[in-house]
């Protein structure tokens, strides 16, 4: 028989989907080729916005995380500024009556998190399944399975949270590459970070701090030739050049351990629905990580598509008009999250000299105008709708 819903992919979007459909009385079942404690991408922490952590709290699971040591970090202030031009903008979590802006959140802590509250629902996880194809027809949604002993299964609909979209059928996606790679670290420190992220636009490209635990993560966007040299300097030849990129701002960098570096991309879905079909999160769209927009938006994916699902009936679970709902209602979001992002690459990730003036313009009248950065900072806490 036919499932209500399937789920692709139990990272931290469609766990969250799932999670938010497990007291409905709906039949939902879960793939993912994990094993059971296993996590998919072990090597990064996600930045949460406020509005990522009400949707965790309204499941039940911030309490627990929040008390997990070294799970999460909160963002009291971010700063924001450029080399050699004026202009900069404070962000700060009191001015906008919240404990944090924002949170550095362990992928592992909150894959467990989001596991452990699976375990004791009635929602079917099945583990070492990897979906090959997702179609659908008028009546009904077929995941081809490979491994877990089966070899499809049926579902009214089927929502591809798998972090790629790459088995569904009828969908592709565009891929725009920056030519620009992340390279990542963890900074040791010799003063405290108390809660201050950094955001920094040098001629080299922007760099950011992010604290978490007792260091940074430092995301630093070069050129693939600029990060390669970067990623084999000597420690101390290396945070010599990240505190001269720093100036006066921000020092104390004591050392630095696991360097990696990532190409820099911008993927798209060109569609999010099809026949019975959903694609949420990472799978819909992979983002620049240079405004930490990409999870909360796949978040919000989820979040919404629970609610609408939670409003539909179930004969009406996965048709095109509940679909066309779902697809209508995240548009905007989804556009002006993408196009923001976009926009401050072109904006901040480059070394055209001729754009210092205008960036700086636009930091000193955003951190000059309380409107004006209230809503901006909204923007970066809630997303754009
Ligand atoms: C290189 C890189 C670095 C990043 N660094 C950061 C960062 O520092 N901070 C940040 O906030 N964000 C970062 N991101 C973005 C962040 O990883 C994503 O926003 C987040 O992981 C999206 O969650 P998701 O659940 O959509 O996908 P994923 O986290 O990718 O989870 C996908 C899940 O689907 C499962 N799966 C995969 N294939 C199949 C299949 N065929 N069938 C069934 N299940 C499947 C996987 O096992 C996994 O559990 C980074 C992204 C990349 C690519």
């Amino acid at each position: 028989m036919a499932h209500d819903v399937a789920i692709v992919g139990a990272g931290p979007v469609g766990a969250t989907l799932a999670l938010a459909l497990a007291d409905a009385d709906l039949d939902v079942v879960v793939v993912d080729p994990r094993a059971p404690g296993e996590v998919a991408r072990a090597d990064r922490s996600l930045a949460l916005s406020h509005g990522a952590r009400l949707v965790f709290e309204r499941l039940g699971l911030w309490p627990g995380l929040a008390a997990t040591e070294g799970a999460v970090t909160p963002i009291v202030t971010i700063d924001v500024s450029q080399a050699r031009g004026f202009g900069a903008l404070t962000l700060d979590a009191r001015e906008q009556g919240l404990p944090a802006l924002g949170y550095v959140v362990s992928y592992r802590a909150l894959q467990a998190a989001l596991d452990g509250a699976l375990r004791n629902t009635r929602v079917e996880m099945r583990y070492g399944a990897t979906a090959r194809s997702v179609a659908g027809t008028t009546a009904e949604a077929t995941i081809g399975i490979e491994g877990a002993g089966e070899e499809s299964l049926q579902a009214r609909l089927a929502v591809v949270a798998d972090g790629a979209g790459s088995s569904v059928a009828g969908i592709t996606r565009t891929r725009r590459d920056y030519g620009q790679v992340a390279l990542v670290a963890a900074i040791a420190l010799s003063l405290p970070h108390a809660g201050v992220a950094w955001e920094r636009f040098t001629p080299d490209g922007p760099v950011a701090l992010l604290p978490e635990r007792d260091h940074y993560a430092l995301v630093w966007t070069q050129t693939p030739e600029r990060a390669a040299r970067l990623r084999d300097l000597p420690d101390a030849q290396f945070l010599a050049e990240l505190a001269a990129h720093f100036g006066s701002r921000r020092g104390g960098f004591a050392g630095v351990a696991d360097r990696r570096s990532f190409p820099l991309v911008l993927e798209v879905a060109t569609a999010t629905t099809a026949t019975r079909v959903a694609v949420i999160g990472n799978a819909a769209q992979a983002l620049h990580p240079i405004a930490g927009q990409g999870f909360n938006l796949g978040l919000r994916d989820a979040w919404e598509l629970a609610q609408t699902v939670l409003a539909t009936p179930r004969g009406e679970l996965g048709g095109a008009a509940m679909l066309e709902r779902h697809r209508r209602g995240r548009s905007l979001d989804r556009r002006a999250g993408i196009a923001f992002t976009h926009g401050l690459v072109q904006l901040f990730g480059n070394d055209r000299p001729w754009l210092s003036a205008p960036r700086g313009l636009g930091l000193a009248l955003l951190d000059a105008m309380p409107f004006a950065k209230r809503a901006f900072t909204r923007a970066m806490l809630f997303g754009l709708r």
